[in-house]
């Protein structure tokens, strides 16, 4: 089926569209058969979560913007689906947080990080990590490929934005000292649970979000910027996120 099939009154539209494209990039390389499963666990919660950001995910999306302003050595990790998704508004919010880039994969292959690092090159990418050789430090705790990190990168990174992550991985970037930003559809994943500030919505709607938020904040004082992050609580937000999944679900089970 070609993107140009759905229909634009069909309900799912945007839905369908984004199913098309990781199907186009798992064509050519970029996407695994397991980022299609991961993607479909992830529309399962965008289903009830009512497919649109939700206010919680908002007040993460600001305390995600003034940590990446705060932040001495930010980096953005990009694996398949990410690249596959939001290439462009990647590059765009790397360039206004002055962050690198980092292909990071859970099913690493030498021929899938070139590829990726191609669509982000073609995206606007000046510089693109972890790539082959480059990718020679480890994280301590995981065993290997999915352990191999850039030490210009996320090693040396103070502050780590990993838009789609595992847990394992989350947990030990924590471990390790940094400020782990998720986005996750799921507010129950151990990736939720354990980054410092979780985004629970898409990453189709949430990137350009940060983008916006970052342009907000991006001349406000430090002490302002402090405070933003001084004010948020992930626990206390995944459960407002939970909260208002079962607000929607309630609401659905008076109308079916
Ligand atoms: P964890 O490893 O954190 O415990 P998991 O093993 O359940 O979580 P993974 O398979 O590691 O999950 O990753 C898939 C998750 O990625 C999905 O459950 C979903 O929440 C998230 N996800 C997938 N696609 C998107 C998307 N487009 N936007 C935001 N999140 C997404
Ligand atoms: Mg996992």
């Amino acid at each position: 089926m070609n993107e140009s099939f759905i229909p634009e009154n069909h309900p799912r539209a945007e839905s369908l569209k984004i199913r098309e494209k990781l199907v186009k990039y798992f064509k050519i390389g970029v996407v695994v058969p397991e980022g299609l499963i991961a993607h479909g666990r992830g529309e399962a919660f965008d289903y009830i979560l009512g497919e649109k950001t939700i206010t919680p995910a908002l007040d993460a999306i600001k305390a995600a913007a003034a940590t990446l302003l705060l932040a001495n050595y930010p980096v953005i990790s990009v694996n398949g689906n990410v690249a596959a998704l939001v290439a462009n508004e990647i590059v765009n919010l790397a360039k206004i947080t002055n962050s690198k880039i980092e292909v990071n994969l859970f099913n690493r292959t030498l021929e899938r990080e070139i590829i990726i690092q191609k669509v982000l090159k073609e995206a606007g990418a000046e510089e693109v990590l972890g790539v082959g050789n480059n990718a020679s430090a480890k994280i301590p705790e995981l065993s290997s490929e999915r352990r191999r990190v850039d030490p210009n990168g996320i090693l040396k990174a103070d502050v780590v934005l990993v838009p789609l992550e595992d847990g394992d991985r989350t947990e030990a970037l924590v471990k390790m000292g940094k400020i782990v930003i998720a986005i996750d559809l799921n507010p129950l994943s151990r990736t939720s649970k354990s980054a410092n500030i979780t985004i629970v919505d898409n990453v189709v709607r949430a990137i350009p979000k940060l983008i916006d938020e970052v342009s907000k904040l991006r001349f406000e004082s430090k002490e302002k910027l402090q405070q933003i992050v001084k004010n948020f609580d992930n626990k206390k937000n995944l459960n407002l996120c939970i909260g208002r999944i079962i607000e929607y679900l309630s609401n659905q089970a008076k109308v079916v």
